[in-house]
């Protein structure tokens, strides 16, 4: 199997005629297993308006827009289409293969096709194979990517942008531009509910001159403005690193401090919410005081708490964010 990147043979060679008959036979398969697993949810591939739609952005953007589209529903079935195509040995090189020949095709039927193999490229790409399945797996998992294509369709937009605002606090002083400082601001904002949709689009607005003037970190910036909370989650996390290598352990932390275990259940009992507890959360929250959590961990389990987790997650060591579940779980915030 040739390297992704070559692309078919030359027309009218024989080593064409022979891709193309293999292709074709790839493209049946995965066709018939798209197929398949729509109609067994009695839904209609999304077919994305425009070739652009059906290339990026990321991982459902251009299937979020469909109209009358559930998101939930969709993913469920990609993620069938995913682990069916996993099961029969399907890699990103024959996904690559049967994209070229999509590619010839611009019909929106075939950009339907096109978008769903992207999203199974990628997540095939990422290590689809060691994604989070468990509590332990959750963890122990060390994978940014892969634990946001976990939450995918299941987490509030909220906590998406303030895992992306934590991402770009990281290199905060890397961002020196006021324009990308601001960016984060406004971000943040937004996701607290202070900002208005019109103030996330003028901020993204100036981040297109700063990406040109800056390099590479104004885009840092430019992802958390982004209108999709899941692409700004994905790509603040992807672009927001000096060592790659050690960023992405601290983002796996970060994640974990924002997003309880999703494979726990999440505890919550009213008799924790003593006022005590109630005013340490809110201290916390409002002067991003998280050196207090231990603080907060005693109180909780003075007021009966004995849950683990929720124990645990205060005296860790950090790193700990806006966001942080146990502090939303106190003051009911998602
Ligand atoms: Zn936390």
């Amino acid at each position: 199997m040739p390297c992704f990147s070559s692309g078919p043979p030359n027309t009218g060679t024989s080593e064409y005629e022979a891709w193309l008959t293999d292709t074709r036979r790839m493209l049946d398969s995965f066709t018939h297993v798209v197929d398949y697993y729509y109609r067994k949810a009695g839904m209609e591939m999304p077919e994305p308006a425009s070739p652009d739609d059906a290339h990026g952005p990321p991982d459902g953007g251009g299937a979020q827009a469909t109209p009358g589209l559930d998101p939930d529903e969709n993913a469920r079935v990609l993620q069938q289409v995913l682990l069916h195509l996993d099961c029969d040995d399907v890699n990103v090189f024959h996904l690559n293969e049967i994209r070229h020949l999509l590619r010839q095709d611009r019909a929106a039927r075939w950009r339907g096709y096109l978008h769903v193999l992207n999203h199974c490229f990628r997540a095939l790409r990422n290590g689809f194979r060691d994604r989070p399945t468990t509590g332990t797996m959750w963890v122990e998992c060390g994978n940014p990517a892969l634990m946001l294509d976990h939450l995918r369709g299941k987490v509030s937009g909220r906590k998406l942008r303030l895992f992306a605002v934590a991402c770009c606090r990281r290199v905060q002083h890397l961002l020196v531009d006021e324009r990308s400082q601001d960016a984060v601001e406004v971000a943040e904002r937004f996701a607290e509910g202070t900002a208005a949709v019109g103030d996330l689009e003028a901020a993204a607005k100036r981040m297109r001159k700063v990406g040109k003037l800056r390099g590479y970190y104004g885009p840092v910036a430019a992802w958390a403005v982004v209108p999709s909370a899941e692409d700004a989650a994905r790509y603040a996390a992807w672009n927001a690193f000096v060592d790659r290598d050690d960023e992405i352990s601290v983002q796996a932390d970060l994640l974990r401090c924002i997003f309880p275990n999703p494979f726990r259940t999440v505890p919550a009992d009213s008799r924790w919410l003593t006022s005590t507890v109630l005013c340490l959360a809110r201290g916390i929250y409002e002067d991003r005081a998280f050196d207090r959590m231990p603080i907060l961990g005693d109180a909780l389990e003075d007021a009966g708490c004995a849950d683990v987790d929720v124990l645990a997650h205060c005296r860790r060591a950090g790193p700990h964010a806006l966001g942080c579940w146990v502090v939303d779980l106190v003051l009911g915030l998602n």
